[in-house]
């Protein structure tokens, strides 16, 4: 199973990825906990991705594309992979088929994770003050939300387009919303 998990900053991906990954038994690659893990261990690719995500922007295309090509041709992710935070580009959306399809390979499906605006920022406040992470503060969150609208939001028509997008209500319960991905997912035949 290949599977993408999109939505807006605050939308639930990272909480939803780690349960879903493990229905599907494939392993969840998140870019963001790996940029932060790069981070806190202050590697070159760290300091690099660190300039770009404390201001809400995106990491450069040609920086994430390496780092996530290299996250997929390890062994685990050999019989799928759910990707969580990637791609978020028209770039990243190219580069990603092209590493799929040398695999001989397909992308299975795309979730995107709907939640109301005024909802998400509640959220991300919310983690600010339990998780403390840096790119959490008021005007990294509204910038973050922007360049979602501008740079990510376009890739959902692009799915759609092909057939695979799953669009799903992101509100609610934790469990719920997992219970939703599962039903829809489990409709699809698996490659
Ligand atoms: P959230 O789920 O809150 O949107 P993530 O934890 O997925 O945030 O990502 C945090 C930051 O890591 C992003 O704001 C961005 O700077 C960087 N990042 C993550 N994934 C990508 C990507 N695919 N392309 C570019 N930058 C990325």
């Amino acid at each position: 199973m290949r599977l993408i998990l999109m939505g807006p900053p605050g939308a639930g991906k990272g909480t939803q990825a780690r349960f879903v990954a493990e229905h599907f038994g494939v392993p969840a690659i998140s870019t963001g906990d790996i940029f932060r893990a790069n981070v806190s261990q202050g590697t070159p690719l760290g300091v690099e991705a660190k300039r770009f995500m404390d201001a809400g922007e995106y990491v450069p295309d040609e920086v994430t594309n390496k780092m996530v090509r290299n996250r997929i041709d390890e062994s685990d992710a050999e019989p799928g992979f759910l990707l969580d935070g990637y791609p978020r580009t028209l770039a990243q959306v190219e580069e990603l088929d092209g590493m799929i399809a040398f695999t001989g390979h397909k992308l299975d499906a795309v979730v995107v994770l709907t939640v109301d605006p005024e909802e998400l920022v509640q959220r991300l406040l919310q983690r600010a003050q339990t998780d403390g992470r840096t790119d959490d503060t008021e005007d990294v969150i509204r910038r973050r939300q922007e360049v979602y609208t501008e740079q990510t939001e376009p890739l959902i028509g692009v799915y759609r387009e092909r057939g695979i997008l799953v669009e799903l209500d992101g509100m609610g319960e934790v469990d719920d919303v997992t219970q939703r991905i599962f039903d829809a997912l489990d409709e699809i035949p698996q490659s």
